[in-house]
């Protein structure tokens, strides 16, 4: 039997022979799909850069400083205290991801994944307007190197390379603040080496992967893209190609009897949804791998269908029990479990998120000190205090408070301010009688108070002596 999954075998922009990189010249897609992308990546780009810039409580609306472990959603800042309620953040995202996937299969790498976007849609887009669709980029390369062709790709790597800068600055106020990003831009290098040895980085990664890697990173490097196999189902919608309606392909025929003769279907075996493929597929194959869902073959096949005269959507999006039974089934027993699961995760989440404090008080016994005798009738025991401030406004007028009328609580010097989203710390000793003492190892409970007004409390353990 013939083996008609031989396309698997090996990688479209790979010469099998060579072994050598097969550079990709997609033709310019056009078409509805393309437009509506567009118009979605162009939002999705105006937040991407406009986000840095909006501010909460003169705070950045989102930051991901992962140098200083400091995160802040939407104005509501995360600390290292908070790391349960991100890891569990974290959990959630990837049962959604992967529900998402079984069911809507690689809708995000086409519309929303940040690569595709830039690819497609902004790089891609540049080397069209430069160099011209595909067949003048084919012959441009082919091309001896006049002052056109110098000034062409000049030109164009000189363009690519001031974006893939602007993404890194945009990158890097993701996680340092727009502020700090404009004192690396504004002041003298040698002041921010670090910054500006990352800044210089970054640049050169993005620039690397837009102008060279390109599809290779959805292809091979993604993970996402490579867990495809297992999250995807026969009930998954993805890009795909009517083989029913399809097959037999063949070229168009002067006549319709002729076609009937032929028992054609409504590939007319153009080779149009190749051409534009970015990842250098024939989606007629089936689903594969590199499959980015981008769209751009539904567009240039429902072009050809309206030439021809044929009712478009012999590639679209639909499952393959779709395309096979006619029937579409989302939420299949898989689905549903995943759904159940989320909804577990996310009301875990709220529950957590909405008791969280937004100001935390971490008191513990200094370590490798034991009781410190204060007079025939006290013993006391030294104490370092935090207070954790997440709110955006100072907290003063600090004092503690013990739960217990056996016991003193005596702050060595002033308790500082806890400055917004910072923390303030300090040590105290507590007093105790030593009568009242019932055992060596007490636990005691001790209420936070700013200007009067709790806010936390803690506890801790007092030793004393064996009794
Ligand atoms: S097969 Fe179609 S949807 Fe998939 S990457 Fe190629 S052009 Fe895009
Ligand atoms: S564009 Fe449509 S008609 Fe042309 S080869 Fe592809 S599937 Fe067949």
């Amino acid at each position: 039997m013939e083996d008609t999954e031989t396309f698997r075998d090996h990688i479209g922009t790979v010469d099998e022979n060579t072994g050598k990189r097969i550079w990709v010249y997609p033709k310019k897609p056009k078409g509805r799909f393309y437009n509506a992308r567009t118009y979605v990546s162009i939002l999705l780009l105006g937040l991407l850069f406009g986000l840095p810039f909006i501010k909460v409580h003169g705070d950045p609306i989102l930051l991901f400083n992962v140098i200083e472990l400091k995160f802040i959603f939407f104005g509501i800042v995360f600390t290292p205290q908070d790391l349960h309620l991100f890891a569990l953040a974290m959990i959630t995202l990837i049962v959604f991801v992967v529900l998402f996937t079984v069911v809507f299969g690689r809708l995000f790498c086409g519309w929303i994944c940040p690569q595709t976007i830039f690819m497609e849609m902004v790089f891609r887009k540049i080397e069209y307007w430069i160099e011209g669709d595909s067949t003048q980029q084919r012959r441009l390369k082919e091309a001896k190197w006049t002052s056109d062709k110098i000034l062409k790709k000049f030109g164009k790597h000189t363009i690519f390379f001031a974006i893939a800068i602007l993404i890194a600055n945009t990158f890097l106020a993701y996680i340092i603040g727009i502020d700090e990003l404009f004192k690396i831009i504004s002041e003298p290098v040698s002041q921010h080496m670090g910054g500006f040895v990352a800044l210089v980085i970054f640049s050169g990664i993005f620039y690397f992967v837009f102008a060279r890697m390109r599809e290779q990173v959805c292809i091979a490097v993604c993970p996402y893209g490579r867990l495809q196999g297992v999250m995807l189902d026969k009930n998954s919608i993805v890009v795909a190609y009517d083989w029913l309606r399809g097959e037999p392909r063949g070229k168009v025929q002067k006549s319709k009897e002729e076609a009937e003769l032929k028992q054609l279907g409504d590939c007319i075996d153009c080779g149009a949804c190749v051409r534009v493929c970015p990842t250098a597929i024939d989606i007629r194959h089936g689903t594969q791998l590199e499959c980015v869902n981008c769209t751009a073959c539904i567009d240039a096949c429902d072009d050809i269908m309206d030439k021809v005269g044929r009712e478009r959507g012999l590639i679209r999006y639909d499952s393959h029990n779709g395309i096979e039974q006619g029937r579409k089934t989302l939420f299949t027993g898989r689905v549903m479990a995943y759904i159940g699961v989320l909804i577990a995760l996310l009301v875990l989440q709220g529950f957590l998120f909405t008791t969280r404090s937004e100001v935390e008080a971490v008191i513990l016994r200094t370590p490798g000190m034991l009781f410190q005798k204060v007079d025939d009738s006290h013993i006391s025991n030294l104490y370092n205090y935090q207070i954790i401030n997440k709110t955006t406004e100072d907290i003063g007028g600090i004092e503690f408070r013990l739960f217990d009328p056996r016991g003193v609580i005596k702050v060595v010097g002033q308790v500082p301010v806890a400055g917004k989203q910072a923390i303030a710390e300090g040590a105290f000793f507590i007093e105790m009688e030593t009568d009242k003492l019932e055992s060596r190892k007490t636990k005691l409970k001790i209420e936070v108070y700013s200007n009067g007004q709790k806010i936390d409390e803690a506890s801790t353990n007092f030793l004393g002596p064996v009794k």
